[in-house]
């Protein structure tokens, strides 16, 4: 008999190797076979893996038994008996994603393809504290009982420096301050919960488009965050705080007070609020609200005016461009993605992000480095939510 806990397991990362650890990387082997593959055979699955035919059909009977996995019928022939072909079934679970970067925050169930097939969002922009915490739970609350699967668990992308076991550290915007996010929604919701940095949640979704390259991803929303992937793997860092480059002190005098506590932080010239507020001053216009939902280039350059605009995007991006280079210098990572929550600017900030890096690293580092924009949009962290479950619960990852 299958049993779902031999898949979930988590590796023993001290002292001997289970049959039960064998096992379950055997079953996420020919479970990623699927995958990759799309659609395929127990042959070929024994090929991939290099397992024996038969513990691959003893493998591929439990993930059907698990609705994982289904038949959908023969193959071609190279002879004999017509292998019987197979797929992922990708309503077999779902997965509860949620976004905490986003205001109002939003939230979604994915199938295990990543497709999403049912949004919701939550009732208030700009919540805090005790209330922001009642709100997530609200939207797991709701995804759950949507849900049209068995779910797999519940991934959360938030801003902030998340530790292992998912309490939020510190995450000034939210003002939340050691929040045991993690063991009070599994206190709640008998699930798989897992909680990360959204700006690390992101990297692992643009990893999924970009599988084998090592990469930094930038998020730029009401914060400024970085997720670094190397040698296939995220890089959170000890505390886990890698990537925290929102706070690092761009502006020596008559800087901005921060709300981290500090002075002339990236956040406060680069993030989308500091921008809009940015090109306001210079046009004499009225700011627009932070929690404002949706920001639109197009929309702001009508309000502000485009010159307006684009100065301050010219100027995010210096600031912001300063920052990569040292990471472009220590890392010699070549792909470097910026995924901005402020649709049709991303080209302004990128030449000058670009034009900054430049001008400060060697030319031969600099010269390879490229620079894209997400191809995930604004469902960049749900996705990315979505995989952290995904790779946690089944070893599996997407791309
Ligand atoms: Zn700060």
């Amino acid at each position: 008999m299958f049993s779902e806990q031999t898949l979930k397991r988590p590796l023993s990362t001290v002292g001997k190797t289970t049959k039960h650890d064998a096992r379950r990387r055997n079953l996420q082997a020919a479970l990623q076979s699927v995958y990759r593959e799309g659609t395929t055979t127990r042959a070929h699955i024994a090929r991939l893996t290099g397992l024996t035919r038969a513990a691959v059909s003893d493998l591929i009977a439990q993930l059907v038994q698990a609705g994982l996995i289904r038949e959908v019928g023969p193959g071609v022939s190279s002879g004999g008996k017509p292998p019987t072909l197979l797929t992922l079934n990708p309503g077999g679970r779902d997965i509860v994603a949620i976004d905490l970067s986003r205001q109002p925050f939003a939230g979604a169930l994915v199938d295990l393809e990543g497709r999403m097939h049912h949004r919701t969002w939550g009732r208030k922009a700009g919540l805090r504290g005790r209330a922001a915490i009642r709100e997530v739970f609200q939207l797991v609350g709701s995804l759950v009982e949507a849900a049209s699967a068995p779910v797999l668990g519940v991934g959360i992308g938030t801003p902030g420096i998340v530790d292992l076991g998912g309490a939020v550290v510190e995450a000034s915007n939210l003002r939340w301050h050691g929040v045991p996010l993690q063991d009070e929604l599994g206190a709640r919701f008998a699930l798989p919960i897992r909680v990360a940095n959204d700006a690390h949640a992101a990297a692992l979704a643009e990893f999924g488009s970009r599988p084998g390259f090592n990469l930094v991803v930038v998020k730029v929303g009401v914060g400024i965050g970085a997720g670094i992937v190397v040698n296939g793997h995220l890089y959170r860092g000890d505390r886990p705080g890698a990537g925290e480059i929102g706070h690092i002190r761009v502006v020596n005098d008559d800087g901005i007070l921060c709300t981290c506590g500090n002075v002339g932080c990236l956040e406060t010239v680069a993030s989308v609020p500091s921008i809009l507020r940015r090109a306001a001053s210079a046009s004499g216009a009225r700011a627009p609200d932070d929690a404002e939902v949706a920001w639109d280039a197009g929309k702001l350059s009508r309000l502000l005016g485009r010159e307006a605009l684009q100065e301050a995007l010219a100027e995010a991006g210096r600031s912001l461009g300063t920052v990569l280079a040292h990471l472009v210098a220590i890392l010699d990572i070549h792909q470097i993605v910026i995924a901005m929550e402020l649709e049709g600017a991303e080209q302004d900030l990128l030449d000058a992000v670009r034009a900054e890096v430049d001008a400060r690293v060697l030319p031969s580092l600099a010269s390879v480095v490229e620079f894209s924009s997400t191809t995930h949009g604004s469902d960049l962290v749900l996705v990315g939510a979505a995989a952290l479950v995904l790779s946690e619960e089944l070893g599996v990852v997407w791309g």
